[in-house]
Protein backbone atom coordinates (compact mmCIF):
# COMPACT_ATOMS: atom_id res chain seq x y z
CA UNK A 1 0.00 0.00 0.00
CA UNK A 2 1.40 3.64 -0.90
CA UNK A 3 2.35 5.31 1.68
CA UNK A 4 0.22 8.26 1.78
CA UNK A 5 1.13 12.13 2.11
CA UNK A 6 -0.71 15.43 2.63
CA UNK A 7 0.88 18.72 1.46
CA UNK A 8 -0.36 21.96 2.31
CA UNK A 9 1.12 24.39 0.05
CA UNK A 10 -1.06 27.78 -1.59
CA UNK A 11 1.53 28.03 -4.85
CA UNK A 12 -0.33 25.79 -7.20
CA UNK A 13 2.70 25.45 -9.28
CA UNK A 14 4.82 24.23 -6.50
CA UNK A 15 2.11 21.87 -4.91
CA UNK A 16 2.17 20.59 -8.35
CA UNK A 17 5.21 19.72 -8.62
CA UNK A 18 5.72 18.53 -5.14
CA UNK A 19 3.07 15.95 -6.06
CA UNK A 20 4.98 14.69 -8.88
CA UNK A 21 8.05 14.76 -7.35
CA UNK A 22 6.45 12.18 -4.59
CA UNK A 23 4.51 10.32 -6.82
CA UNK A 24 7.57 9.43 -8.83
CA UNK A 25 8.78 8.16 -5.78
CA UNK A 26 5.91 5.75 -4.92
CA UNK A 27 4.07 8.75 -2.71
CA UNK A 28 0.18 8.91 -2.93
CA UNK A 29 -0.29 12.85 -2.52
CA UNK A 30 -2.79 14.93 -1.37
CA UNK A 31 -3.10 18.54 -1.78
CA UNK A 32 -4.66 21.36 0.44
CA UNK A 33 -4.33 24.88 -0.93
CA UNK A 34 -4.70 26.90 2.68
CA UNK A 35 -4.64 26.42 5.97
CA UNK A 36 -8.23 25.59 6.83
CA UNK A 37 -8.53 22.94 4.14
CA UNK A 38 -4.86 21.40 5.50
CA UNK A 39 -5.80 21.42 8.90
CA UNK A 40 -9.03 19.31 8.04
CA UNK A 41 -7.46 17.09 6.02
CA UNK A 42 -4.82 16.49 8.59
CA UNK A 43 -7.14 15.83 11.32
CA UNK A 44 -9.74 13.67 9.20
CA UNK A 45 -7.23 12.15 6.17
CA UNK A 46 -5.17 9.36 8.38
CA UNK A 47 -1.93 10.63 6.66
CA UNK A 48 1.29 9.08 7.07
CA UNK A 49 2.91 12.41 6.92
CA UNK A 50 2.47 15.89 6.16
CA UNK A 51 4.12 18.93 4.14
CA UNK A 52 3.34 22.11 5.16
CA UNK A 53 3.81 24.95 3.93
CA UNK A 54 4.24 28.13 6.50
CA UNK A 55 2.64 31.34 4.91
CA UNK A 56 -0.57 29.64 4.04
CA UNK A 57 -4.18 31.55 3.40
CA UNK A 58 -6.67 31.51 6.44
CA UNK A 59 -4.61 29.58 8.43
CA UNK A 60 -0.77 29.77 8.70
CA UNK A 61 1.16 26.56 8.51
CA UNK A 62 3.06 27.38 11.71
CA UNK A 63 -1.07 27.22 13.51
CA UNK A 64 -1.35 24.42 12.11
CA UNK A 65 1.29 22.23 13.23
CA UNK A 66 0.65 24.07 16.91
CA UNK A 67 -3.11 22.60 16.73
CA UNK A 68 -2.67 19.73 15.53
CA UNK A 69 -0.10 18.76 18.04
CA UNK A 70 -2.35 20.72 20.89
CA UNK A 71 -4.56 17.93 19.46
CA UNK A 72 -2.27 15.35 20.16
CA UNK A 73 -2.26 14.75 16.76
CA UNK A 74 1.32 13.14 16.21
CA UNK A 75 1.26 12.86 12.29
CA UNK A 76 5.32 13.22 11.58
CA UNK A 77 5.07 17.45 10.25
CA UNK A 78 7.65 18.34 7.38
CA UNK A 79 7.95 22.34 6.99
CA UNK A 80 8.41 23.35 3.92
CA UNK A 81 10.48 27.28 4.88
CA UNK A 82 11.17 30.08 2.81
CA UNK A 83 14.61 31.06 2.83
CA UNK A 84 14.02 34.85 4.25
CA UNK A 85 10.82 33.76 5.69
CA UNK A 86 9.23 35.05 8.41
CA UNK A 87 9.36 32.41 10.43
CA UNK A 88 12.85 30.54 11.29
CA UNK A 89 13.15 26.44 11.51
CA UNK A 90 13.64 26.17 15.92
CA UNK A 91 10.01 28.15 15.66
CA UNK A 92 8.90 25.03 13.48
CA UNK A 93 10.45 22.58 15.19
CA UNK A 94 9.27 23.94 18.27
CA UNK A 95 5.78 23.92 17.73
CA UNK A 96 6.59 20.49 17.19
CA UNK A 97 7.36 19.78 13.88
CA UNK A 98 9.85 17.13 13.05
CA UNK A 99 11.60 18.53 10.00
CA UNK A 100 12.01 21.34 8.08
CA UNK A 101 13.59 21.64 4.59
CA UNK A 102 14.08 25.41 2.94
CA UNK A 103 12.91 25.79 -0.34
CA UNK A 104 13.94 25.37 -3.08
CA UNK A 105 14.45 21.80 -2.56
CA UNK A 106 15.28 18.50 -4.46
CA UNK A 107 12.28 16.09 -4.81
CA UNK A 108 14.83 13.11 -3.67
CA UNK A 109 15.97 15.11 -0.67
CA UNK A 110 12.21 15.31 -0.04
CA UNK A 111 11.12 12.25 -0.41
CA UNK A 112 14.70 10.86 1.55
CA UNK A 113 13.76 13.50 4.30
CA UNK A 114 10.03 11.76 4.33
CA UNK A 115 11.25 7.99 4.73
CA UNK A 116 13.25 8.73 7.63
CA UNK A 117 10.37 10.31 9.17
CA UNK A 118 8.05 7.33 8.24
CA UNK A 119 10.71 5.22 9.75
CA UNK A 120 9.90 7.04 13.12
CA UNK A 121 6.71 6.85 12.70
CA UNK A 122 3.96 9.12 14.83
CA UNK A 123 5.88 9.74 17.91
CA UNK A 124 4.76 12.11 21.03
CA UNK A 125 6.96 14.96 20.90
CA UNK A 126 5.84 17.28 23.80
CA UNK A 127 8.59 20.04 24.18
CA UNK A 128 8.15 21.07 27.24
CA UNK A 129 10.29 23.92 28.67
CA UNK A 130 11.03 23.29 32.60
CA UNK A 131 12.07 25.57 35.42
CA UNK A 132 11.97 23.59 38.88
CA UNK A 133 7.78 22.72 38.49
CA UNK A 134 7.60 25.94 36.03
CA UNK A 135 6.70 24.28 32.81
CA UNK A 136 5.76 25.85 29.39
CA UNK A 137 4.72 23.75 26.30
CA UNK A 138 5.42 26.07 23.35
CA UNK A 139 3.07 23.52 21.08
CA UNK A 140 -0.08 23.30 23.35
CA UNK A 141 0.92 27.25 24.64
CA UNK A 142 0.27 25.36 28.28
CA UNK A 143 1.95 26.77 31.30
CA UNK A 144 1.60 25.17 35.05
CA UNK A 145 3.39 26.08 38.50
CA UNK A 146 3.62 22.04 39.63
CA UNK A 147 0.08 20.45 38.42
CA UNK A 148 -1.87 24.03 38.19
CA UNK A 149 -2.39 25.33 35.06
CA UNK A 150 -1.58 29.11 34.75
CA UNK A 151 -3.45 31.37 31.98
CA UNK A 152 -1.18 33.96 30.68
CA UNK A 153 -1.74 36.41 27.75
CA UNK A 154 0.13 36.10 24.47
CA UNK A 155 2.52 38.78 25.86
CA UNK A 156 3.28 37.29 29.11
CA UNK A 157 3.48 34.04 27.43
CA UNK A 158 5.87 35.51 25.65
CA UNK A 159 8.04 37.15 27.92
CA UNK A 160 7.78 33.57 30.06
CA UNK A 161 8.76 31.91 27.30
CA UNK A 162 11.92 34.01 26.60
CA UNK A 163 12.89 33.75 30.17
CA UNK A 164 12.57 30.21 30.47
CA UNK A 165 14.39 29.23 27.12
CA UNK A 166 17.30 31.11 29.62
CA UNK A 167 16.40 29.81 32.83
CA UNK A 168 19.43 30.72 35.42
CA UNK A 169 21.00 33.35 33.36
CA UNK A 170 20.16 37.35 33.11
CA UNK A 171 18.35 38.91 30.62
CA UNK A 172 18.40 42.34 30.24
CA UNK A 173 14.85 44.81 29.76
CA UNK A 174 16.28 45.84 25.98
CA UNK A 175 16.89 42.56 24.74
CA UNK A 176 13.39 41.36 26.41
CA UNK A 177 12.26 44.83 24.78
CA UNK A 178 13.66 43.83 21.52
CA UNK A 179 12.33 40.08 21.26
CA UNK A 180 9.16 39.62 22.80
CA UNK A 181 8.03 43.15 21.63
CA UNK A 182 9.85 43.08 18.73
CA UNK A 183 11.09 46.92 19.19
CA UNK A 184 14.27 48.61 19.93
CA UNK A 185 12.47 51.81 21.56
CA UNK A 186 14.12 52.37 24.62
CA UNK A 187 11.96 54.48 25.95
CA UNK A 188 9.71 51.80 25.99
CA UNK A 189 11.48 50.15 29.01
CA UNK A 190 8.65 50.62 31.24
CA UNK A 191 6.72 48.26 29.38
CA UNK A 192 9.18 45.36 30.47
CA UNK A 193 8.65 46.14 34.14
CA UNK A 194 4.93 46.41 33.84
CA UNK A 195 4.65 42.49 32.24
CA UNK A 196 7.21 41.12 34.47
CA UNK A 197 5.11 42.22 37.44
CA UNK A 198 1.92 40.78 35.80
CA UNK A 199 3.85 37.61 35.10
CA UNK A 200 4.97 37.30 38.66
CA UNK A 201 1.40 38.03 40.09
CA UNK A 202 0.35 34.77 38.02
CA UNK A 203 3.72 32.42 38.24
CA UNK A 204 5.16 33.42 41.75
CA UNK A 205 2.68 35.55 43.73
CA UNK A 206 -0.05 32.31 44.19
CA UNK A 207 2.31 29.88 45.17
CA UNK A 208 4.47 32.12 47.44
CA UNK A 209 7.72 31.24 45.16
CA UNK A 210 9.97 34.02 43.22
CA UNK A 211 11.31 32.86 39.98
CA UNK A 212 11.17 35.98 38.39
CA UNK A 213 14.02 37.73 39.96
CA UNK A 214 15.02 41.04 39.00
CA UNK A 215 18.65 41.49 38.79
CA UNK A 216 19.64 44.90 39.71
CA UNK A 217 21.03 47.41 36.98
CA UNK A 218 20.73 44.40 34.11
CA UNK A 219 17.23 43.12 34.26
CA UNK A 220 16.13 39.88 35.07
CA UNK A 221 16.50 35.79 35.64
CA UNK A 222 13.92 33.32 36.19
CA UNK A 223 15.53 30.88 38.66
CA UNK A 224 16.70 27.54 37.08
CA UNK A 225 15.07 25.67 39.95
CA UNK A 226 11.68 27.49 39.68
CA UNK A 227 12.79 29.89 42.72
CA1 LIG B 1 2.95 29.80 0.85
Amino acid sequence: MAVRVLVVEDERRLAAAVRRGLSAEGFAVDIAYDGEDGLHSAREGDYDAVVLDLMLPKISGYRVCQQLRAEKNWVPILILSAKDGEYDQADGLDLGADDYLTKPFSYVVLAARLRALLRRGAVPRPVELLAGDLSLDPASRRVRRGQTEIALTAREFSLLEYLIRRAGQVVSKSQLLEHVWDTYDSVGLNVVEVYAGYLRRKIDTPFGRQALQTVRGAGYRLAADGG
